[in-house]
């Protein structure tokens, strides 16, 4: 499987010169938007390498300052016991010496994206999805912008067959480049085709439209989604970045950027409505589902982000 990355404009740290970052655990527990449906996220890195691609024109990340120090947006390191404090975090959680084991539901990765560039050398996400295969958490959601995934394949089917397990790669347009902003971290294209081929694996899979951007053939790129993901969850940057009327992306600039490009009436929530009855009809209500809810929707949330009520 194909893992091309695109040039980006931020140059990023080889592996070999990442500093690494000393973490007694490496499991958080969720605050704010992601506390609905799981206990914890876990990042393998500090920062993140795709910083200059399209996502992290808006990444929401860029906001935390305990991540940042106030540095430009950039990976910053890499954490030295990725493995181990998996397994102890783990230990701790559902083999407690004392009361009953607590649920485990993960979202990886929440800042940062567990397919960089460094991954291929470093193996930190590897390492702590072996890890897993004898200590699975209960649900775990395996967010990347990146088709390197496919690189893992084979332990995260068999990761699957032990938890409720997610691949859900980020397909926010069908434009291979979106004119007047930079280069995806991976090419659309080929996310599609990464998802495809873990869903014939028996792999869940998703699609997160997040945040939707201007998509060039609505109605082929609704007929590629069916075909290549069980799931598809929308969002928009006015409602999905965590600030009131979605400040927070209007404050990079990115809103901006979409209307000099000709691109404006995509800042509009109508845009997203539109998107999300193309998908219904094309795959279906219960296999589309929306923002916050969307996202949270595992576990015993599994039905509750189905329907289309956060914009009827
Ligand atoms: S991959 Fe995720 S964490 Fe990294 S810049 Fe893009 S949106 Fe942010």
């Amino acid at each position: 499987m194909s893992s091309d990355t695109l040039s980006v404009d931020v140059p990023t740290p080889a592996a070999a010169s990442l500093p690494l970052v000393d973490n007694a655990s490496i499991l958080t527990p969720t605050s704010g938007f992601l506390a609905p449906g799981y206990t914890h996220t876990i990042n393998a890195y500090r920062g993140c390498a795709f910083a200059g691609a399209l996502c992290g024109t808006f990444c929401y990340a860029q906001h935390n300052r305990w991540i940042t120090g106030g540095k430009p947006w950039g990976l910053y390191g890499a954490k030295r016991r990725a493995r181990e404090a998996y397994r102890d975090d783990y230990d701790r959680i559902k083999k407690p010496r004392r009361g009953a084991p607590g649920p485990l539901r993960i979202y990886m990765s929440s800042s940062t994206d567990p397919y960089l560039p460094q991954e291929r050398t470093l193996r930190l996400t590897r390492s702590i999805l072996e890890e897993m295969i004898t200590r699975p958490p209960d649900v775990l959601v395996i967010q990347s912008h990146h088709t390197m995934v496919g690189r893992d394949i084979d332990l995260i089917a068999d990761l699957s067959s032990r938890c409720e397990l997610w691949l859900s790669l980020t397909v926010e347009t069908d434009m291979p480049r979106v004119p007047g902003l930079p280069p995806h971290a991976s090419p659309p294209a080929k996310r599609l085709s990464t998802l495809e081929t873990f869903r014939a694996r028996g792999i869940r899979t998703q699609a997160t439209l997040s945040p939707l951007l201007p998509i060039a053939d609505p109605p082929s790129f609704a007929r590629a989604l069916e075909a290549s993901c069980d799931r598809v969850i929308l969002d928009h940057h006015t409602i999905g970045d965590g600030s009131p009327g979605g400040w927070r992306t209007r404050r990079t600039g990115f809103p901006d950027r979409l209307a000099a490009a000709g691109f404006g009436e995509w800042n509009s929530l109508d845009k997203l409505k539109e998107v999300r009855d193309l998908l219904a009809q094309v795959l279906g209500d219960s296999r589309v589902l929306v923002g916050c809810e969307g996202f949270n929707a595992v576990g015993e949330r599994r039905s509750s982000g189905t329907g289309l009520s956060p914009l009827a």
